[in-house]
């Protein structure tokens, strides 16, 4: 292996301890201990393992965290009742809805129920706007996250040729825009997209969320380039087991000059970069200013 390795756990604890200072500074300061309210409707075991996590890192940060448990067959007029009181409750500043929600709720429009200050993963159709428009607020987690770790490698991204795989509303996408923001020529590629080896060869940023196994070889990236894999496919035992990002590891970490490891990259950051937009409601809500970007 050649390629540097970007270690998301050691940057996620990093994260943890600012945002566990500052949630200590607000409550010395100014009375305040921030709340995350987390709603998971149903048991789907990969949400509930999720929500567990987020919310021992929240309590970890000395952030209140608050979940509430909705049945399988909770109707979208309860879940929308739900989201009122805690748009209206003064000691919660961060509403998560875990996705995906049960098919007989209509994900859009409980999305668009949340109050934007509120919204802690940003994908309210106002943050998502605000940051279209170059003035991000509340950005999704995911893709903040992997920003965060490409300025671990590269702290000044102007002009740099970026590519990002997957154009999903909450990675690709805002991942395209955030990059953009940083003064990156944007690539935003997909499944429509031809040549797309040659495509990610001219990037000295790769970040690839698809959602295919080891979908991206060493022939798809420029020796030097930055590699995010942001990737979660669990394997059966057959093809080796475990899981795998989107990016082929070993192959890829041959001639990148710097890659994020599945898992132990971009994943515990997602979580980190949670933690910090609660603060950062927290703060907004109390008229503190803005909280600093990566
Ligand atoms: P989606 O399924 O919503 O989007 C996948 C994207 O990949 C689509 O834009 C699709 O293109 C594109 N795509 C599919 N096939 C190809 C192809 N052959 N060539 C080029 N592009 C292709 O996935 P998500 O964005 O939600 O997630 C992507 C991955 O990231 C998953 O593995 C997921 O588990 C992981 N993930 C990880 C997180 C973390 O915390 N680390 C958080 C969220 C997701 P098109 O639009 O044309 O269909």
């Amino acid at each position: 292996m050649s390629a540097r390795l970007i270690d998301g756990r050691a940057e996620a604890n990093t994260v943890h301890a600012r945002v566990r200072d500052g949630v200590d500074a607000l409550r010395r300061e100014h009375g305040v201990v921030p709340g995350l309210a987390v709603v998971l409707v149903g048991n789907d075991p990969a949400s509930s393992i999720y929500v567990r996590t987020k919310t021992r890192r929240a309590l970890e940060a000395g952030i209140r965290s608050l979940t509430f448990d909705l049945p399988a067959d909770a109707s979208e007029a309860e879940l929308l009742a739900l989201l009122d009181q805690l748009n209206e409750r003064d000691d919660v500043d961060a509403i998560l809805v875990q996705l995906p929600l049960p098919k007989h709720v209509d994900t859009e429009r409980v999305i668009r129920a949340i109050d934007p200050a509120k919204d802690v993963d940003g994908f309210h159709p106002e943050n998502v706007g605000l940051l279209g428009a170059g003035h991000p607020s509340l950005v999704p987690c995911t893709p903040l996250g992997a920003l965060h770790l490409i300025k671990t490698v590269r702290p000044s991204l102007r002009g740099l040729e970026a590519v990002v795989v997957g154009r999903s509303s909450i990675v690709g996408r805002p991942m395209a825009q955030l990059l953009l923001i940083e003064d990156c020529t944007v690539t935003l590629a997909h499944s429509r997209t031809r040549n797309l080896a040659a495509v990610c060869r001219r990037a000295d940023v790769l970040v690839v969320a698809v959602g295919k196994p080891r979908f991206i070889g060493a022939d798809a990236v420029e020796p030097g380039a930055t590699v995010i894999d942001v990737g979660i496919n669990r394997v059966s035992s057959d093809a080796g087991g475990g899981i795998v990002g989107d990016v082929d590891f070993e192959a890829v970490s041959q001639v990148a000059g710097a890659i994020t490891p599945v898992p132990g990259g971009v994943g515990p950051m997602t979580i980190a970069m949670l933690i910090e937009n609660t603060l950062r409601c927290a703060r907004t809500r109390l008229h503190l200013g803005e909280t600093p970007w990566p």
